[in-house]
């Protein structure tokens, strides 16, 4: 089998000894004799599992013992309604920031609930950088951004502070840089970008801010719920967390996000480099607001793109296509793709310019 370099935009890789630990409990979870798929999830040992995977979130991104770490279901989209159905009401007004294609799915949600304000945009160049924004309207319910935008590969590296509650889709960089809690009231993010399998959502929220709601809303629906339940009003998405905690102890010994954004850091630094080097490639996203997770970038012409697209996939780099409203091509660097994986795709950015040259002497020969 031919070796594969995963570039994919989610489910983001995991480290090959996280599968291989994964594999294993599936089979004979820790010589209990169990399959992690059958414990029940009111075992003692899996109420171990629980906690410990909230341990690593809390202590992996400093989370102030003020905000509780939640483990939820239905993916960030679910959250997209869960934030107003909780703090937007009827007559009160939320402000959103629209960077891209999930901030416009969130504020579509929104809408449903109460008054949207959005306070800035990037629509006008198909959301290619970050648009300045302010706000000092206090009566807003909350200021919704989203601080990596997956798609468009445009990331967010300083947040508001208006003394307004912030709340931000962190799905597709959470764990990949450092960051501070107390900038943000919520923080959600769906787990199969950068923290494990789908099937859980992580949310971070100021307790303080969970105690405002003052909607009645289902029980699925309450953070409160959620809170006070130790995420286990109902059955947890027991494999999902139990492969986040193990992916969270991998992140530990590569010297936690600390250790892994100066990976993240030279790894995009390294496909940047050869993008804007190479003539036959050109960076999508403003240079200032480049994401370190989702790199997007596009081909001098359209032959030019198909032609790599299909040289890459020959060396076994897969998911390097970009999302159909950008087009070109996106390579993800989520935390575990190794620094290798980003060497083999510069260096076929490289082998690609080189047989270019040479059809074109061929051609004046
Ligand atoms: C992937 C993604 C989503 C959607 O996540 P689901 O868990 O599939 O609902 C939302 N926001 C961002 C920024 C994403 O990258």
């Amino acid at each position: 089998m031919q070796q594969k370099h995963n570039f994919g935009a989610g489910p983001c890789i995991l480290a090959p000894s996280v599968m291989q630990q994964a594999a294993n409990a599936v089979i004979n979870w820790n010589d209990s004799g169990l399959s992690i798929l059958e414990v029940s999830h009111r075992s003692a040992a899996f109420e171990n599992v629980i906690r410990k995977t909230q341990l690593l979130v809390r202590e992996l991104l400093n989370v102030p013992n003020d905000y509780s770490v939640l483990f939820l279901q239905g993916g960030a989209s679910t959250q997209f309604a869960m934030v107003p159905m909780n703090f937007l009401q009827k007559k009160s007004r939320a402000a959103y920031l629209d960077t891209g294609y999930f901030a416009q799915k969130a504020i579509k949600e929104a809408r449903l609930f109460g008054e949207v304000e959005i306070i800035a945009s990037s629509k006008d160049k198909n959301y290619a950088y970050i648009p300045d924004y302010s706000s000092n309207d206090q009566r807003v319910a909350y200021l919704h951004c989203t601080s990596n935008n997956t798609i468009e590969g445009t990331e967010m590296f300083e947040f508001p502070g208006f003394g307004i509650p912030l709340v931000c889709d962190m799905s597709s960089d959470i764990f990949s840089r450092r960051i501070n809690v107390r900038d943000f009231d919520l923080i959600y993010a769906g787990a199969q970008k950068n923290m494990g399998p789908a099937g859980m959502t992580l949310v971070i929220a100021k307790n303080k801010f969970l105690d405002s709601v003052k909607a009645e809303v289902p029980a699925m629906m309450d953070y409160r719920v959620f809170r006070d339940n130790d995420s286990m009003y109902n059955t947890p998405p027991v494999f999902s967390i139990y492969v986040a905690m193990l992916n969270l102890l991998w992140l530990k010994d590569q010297g936690g996000v600390e250790g892994i954004e100066k990976m993240n850091i030279k790894k995009a630094n390294m496909l940047y480099q050869e993008i804007d080097r190479n003539p036959l490639f050109k960076g999508t996203a403003n240079v200032a607001h480049r994401s370190r997770m989702n790199v997007t970038f596009k081909a001098i012409d359209e032959a030019t793109e198909k032609a790599f697209l299909q040289f890459a996939e020959e060396l076994g780099l897969v998911g390097i296509k970009g999302y159909r409203t950008v087009g070109g091509f996106r390579a993800s660097l989520y935390n575990a793709l190794p620094i290798a994986s980003v060497e083999v795709l510069v260096n076929a950015m490289k082998q690609f310019e080189n047989s270019r040259k040479l059809e074109q002497t061929l051609q004046l020969a």
